[in-house]
């Protein structure tokens, strides 16, 4: 076979979203898209706010010398100053332009800084369950992933990331809120998580992956990184709060006292470069520059929380409620989770195993659908679940 050995292990690990992708276009092709309860793709439903039509529009109709061209690999100056703004305020500090850099998705910045930082043979933490590209873009950089669980209702586990620390660690992923449990790790524990790090002996950089940052529930707020430790990073997106994942745009802001931050930021622009990505799209990057502050209308992600935590809640599912993001990660009834989707997919509902996320037992849905399809889904969970129990 001519292509890589490891990219066909590569897909056979990444097979569950192949599997529920085909298992969905089955369903769809013999029932009807309507009869399908698709929770399967974390793929956000709604359109993107208002002002971004608008924007786009306006961007694309301002005409100039240079406006498609290639720029600075880390991104246009005058963005990075309009994002170091909005950020320095959610993060709690001054930022300035040199300390943003603009990237392909929140993806394409998770590469750019494994890239900068890691030597062949380098460890990289992960906490489990975990978004499964992680293991992927570590691989990709030369680098081992070291998975470590979370506690039993998703918190972080600090002794247990204090006890996988060694001398090749070179950094640890945190998400949060998290996909797929929803979860938000409070003040106190990214604090207890500085400490451990910070007795390493060697600087462990802080890789925290935000993209839904701005979609929590009630009255709960995501921690600042940087005002929890130093050598942090924040890498983000707006292809969740903006609803714009097709468009790739993202960035990476990193902390003004990080260890070696001119090397850093010059290692991950030559990294956006040199991985292909060159530099993120440019009407793009005007576009975001002035939607600062702008976010799709997360009541309706509130409304739908709500409708789903009642739906498995009364059908008899075990599960910790989310924070934030717009997913759902309850145990399954059966200890094989493959099963138990086996038993959803008979009942039309597409879910996700937990194995899919380095997490057996648990069964992952994303609320990436219309109210209605999650109310009209509620027999079908009470009838899996009884064909469970059996
Ligand atoms: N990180 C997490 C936890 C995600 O869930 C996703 C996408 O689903 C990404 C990163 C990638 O986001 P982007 O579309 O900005 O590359």
């Amino acid at each position: 076979m001519a292509i890589s050995q490891k990219m066909i292990a590569f897909a056979e690990r990444s097979s569950w979203i192949r599997k529920m992708f085909e298992e969905g276009a089955k369903l769809k092709s013999i029932h009807g898209a309507d009869n399908v309860f698709d929770f399967s793709l974390g793929n956000p439903d709604l359109p993107p706010p208002a002002q971004f039509a608008t924007t786009l529009q306006k961007v694309a109709a301002e005409a100039g010398p240079g406006r498609h061209s290639y720029m600075p690999n880390g991104g246009y100056p005058f963005v990075r100053a309009a994002l170091a703004a909005q950020i320095g305020n959610e993060q709690g500090m001054t930022l300035g332009e040199e300390e943003i850099l603009m990237t392909v998705g929140a993806a394409g910045g998770l590469n750019v800084i494994l890239k900068a930082l890691l030597d062949p043979g380098d460890e990289v933490i992960i906490l489990a369950p975990f978004f499964v590209e992680y293991n992927f873009y570590v691989d990709n950089h030369g680098g081992t992933a070291k998975v470590v669980n979370t506690r039993e209702d998703f918190s972080l586990d600090i002794a247990a990331i204090e006890a996988a620390i060694g001398p090749k660690t070179k950094a640890i992923i945190i998400n949060s809120p998290n996909n797929p449990t929803g979860q938000i790790y409070s003040a106190d524990e990214l604090a207890r998580l500085a400490t451990v790090l910070e007795e390493a002996g060697q600087p462990i950089y802080l890789i925290a992956d935000e993209p839904y940052r701005k979609i929590v529930f009630d009255d709960h707020e995501v921690p600042s990184i940087f005002q929890a430790y130093r050598h942090s990073l924040v890498v983000s997106s707006y292809s969740k709060d903006l609803s714009l994942p097709g468009e790739r745009i993202g960035y990476i802001a990193v902390h003004p006292e990080i260890a070696d931050k001119g090397p850093l930021m010059g290692a991950m622009t030559l990294a956006n470069r040199i991985l292909g990505f060159v530099n993120a799209p440019a009407l793009m990057q005007r576009v975001v520059a002035e939607l600062q502050g702008v976010t799709v209308d997360t009541e309706i992600y509130t409304r739908r929380r709500e409708l789903f935590c009642k739906v498995l809640r009364e059908a008899g599912y075990q599960f910790v409620p989310p924070k934030g993001a717009f997913y759902l990660f309850p145990k399954s009834p059966l200890a094989d989770d493959a099963e138990f989707v086996g038993l959803l997919a008979e009942e039309k509902i597409l879910a996700v195993p937990g194995r899919g996320f380095g997490m057996p037992g648990y069964f992952r849905l994303a609320f990436c659908v219309e109210d209605e399809v999650i109310s009209r889904a509620a027999a079908g969970f009470a009838a899996a679940l009884a064909a469970a129990q059996q």
